[in-house]
């Protein structure tokens, strides 16, 4: 491994790329051990040398955002993060349309478009990830999910830059056909409408909601289950009496209890745990079977 990272750091030459970070920093749930190498791409073809490199001298290779959705393992990675989380160029409005990079904050699109007049976006402007991350995710809140705006997209798929047009059908249950390692995803368009008026207001109360319910002053990374049909997680873990429960650093959110929060020093092992004891719990109990939503950065 060593003598094939050594053979990528020499082919990436150039491009933006860090040694030995901490997880830790990349990550919401601030948990993770060193990541071999990042990289940090200024364009795609920084993302397409850096995956044939990797290829080539069999390195493996992830995806990041903002790494809000993520758990890193604790004895770190041994390959190299794409990390794509800066915004290249500033978001491009036409008419009811804007087009933006993967990088770019979905909070800072979300209120660049209330500030255009536009809406759609509004109700997703507290989610903490990257474009590129929210449109993988298919990410949603408060009624509103990317597949209801997303009108195309430009990636980088087998080595080439493709435009898509997307369909609804891409999208599912905080997943979508345009995640990495297979798709990459450089920019996204959105067809948004003009604002009836009170897209401003819904993107303030949606904040104000969040502040109040959500564990915002912790490291977590957000909802740890997907929704299950016409079932809340939260409210069905809580139902369980698990509010609190802790293992290790990590513990079931007393304020929410669909967030799992870092209490400090919480260990991927102890998320897990915590994950697994949760499901058994609830599946005993209401007969759900819990999916997790989050991702475990070595499957990605
Ligand atoms: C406090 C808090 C609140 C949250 N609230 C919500 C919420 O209301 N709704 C919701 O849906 N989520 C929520 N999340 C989860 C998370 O913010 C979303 O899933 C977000 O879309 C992830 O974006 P990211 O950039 O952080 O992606 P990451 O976490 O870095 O990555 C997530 C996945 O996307 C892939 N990916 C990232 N960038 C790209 C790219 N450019 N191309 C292809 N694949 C890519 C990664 O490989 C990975 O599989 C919350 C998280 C936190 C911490």
């Amino acid at each position: 491994m060593e003598n094939s990272l050594n053979r990528v750091f020499l082919a990436l030459k150039g491009l933006d790329i860090k040694c030995n970070v901490p997880l830790s920093t990349l990550t919401s749930f601030r948990i993770g051990g060193p990541a071999a190498m990042v990289m940090r791409p200024r364009n795609a073809e920084d993302i397409r040398r850096t995956i044939q490199a990797c290829s080539q001298f069999g390195t493996p290779f992830c995806v990041l955002g903002n790494g809000t959705n993520v758990l890193a393992p604790d004895a770190g990675y041994g390959g190299v993060v794409i990390r794509i989380d800066t915004p290249l160029t500033t978001p491009l409005f036409v008419d009811t349309t804007v087009t933006c990079p993967a990088g770019t904050a979905l909070s800072v699109l979300a209120r660049e478009s209330v500030n255009m007049r536009l809406m759609g976006l509004e109700t997703l402007s507290g989610i903490p990830g990257t474009v590129g991350g929210a449109v993988a995710m298919n990410a949603g809140a408060y009624g509103a999910e990317i597949r209801h705006i997303i009108k195309s997209v430009r990636v980088l798929r087998n080595g080439r830059v493709l435009d898509v047009d997307t369909k609804k059908t891409d999208f599912g249950n905080r997943t979508s056909n345009y995640a990495a390692p297979n798709t990459i995803v450089l920019s996204a368009t959105f067809q948004l409408e003009e604002d009836d008026g009170g897209a401003k207001e819904r993107m303030l109360e949606t904040t104000r909601q969040r502040k109040e319910k959500q564990p915002l002053s912790l490291p977590s990374a957000g909802s740890v289950f997907k929704r299950p049909k016409g079932r809340f997680a939260g409210a069905l873990i809580e139902g369980c009496g698990l509010k609190g429960l802790s293992v290790g650093g990590a513990q079931v959110s007393p304020l929410h209890a669909g967030f799992i929060v870092n209490n400090g020093g919480a260990t991927e092992r102890d998320v897990l745990e915590l994950v697994s004891l949760i499901q058994r719990r609830v599946f005993e109990e209401t007969g759900v079977q819990l999916e997790r939503e989050i991702k475990l950065l070595r499957e990605l």
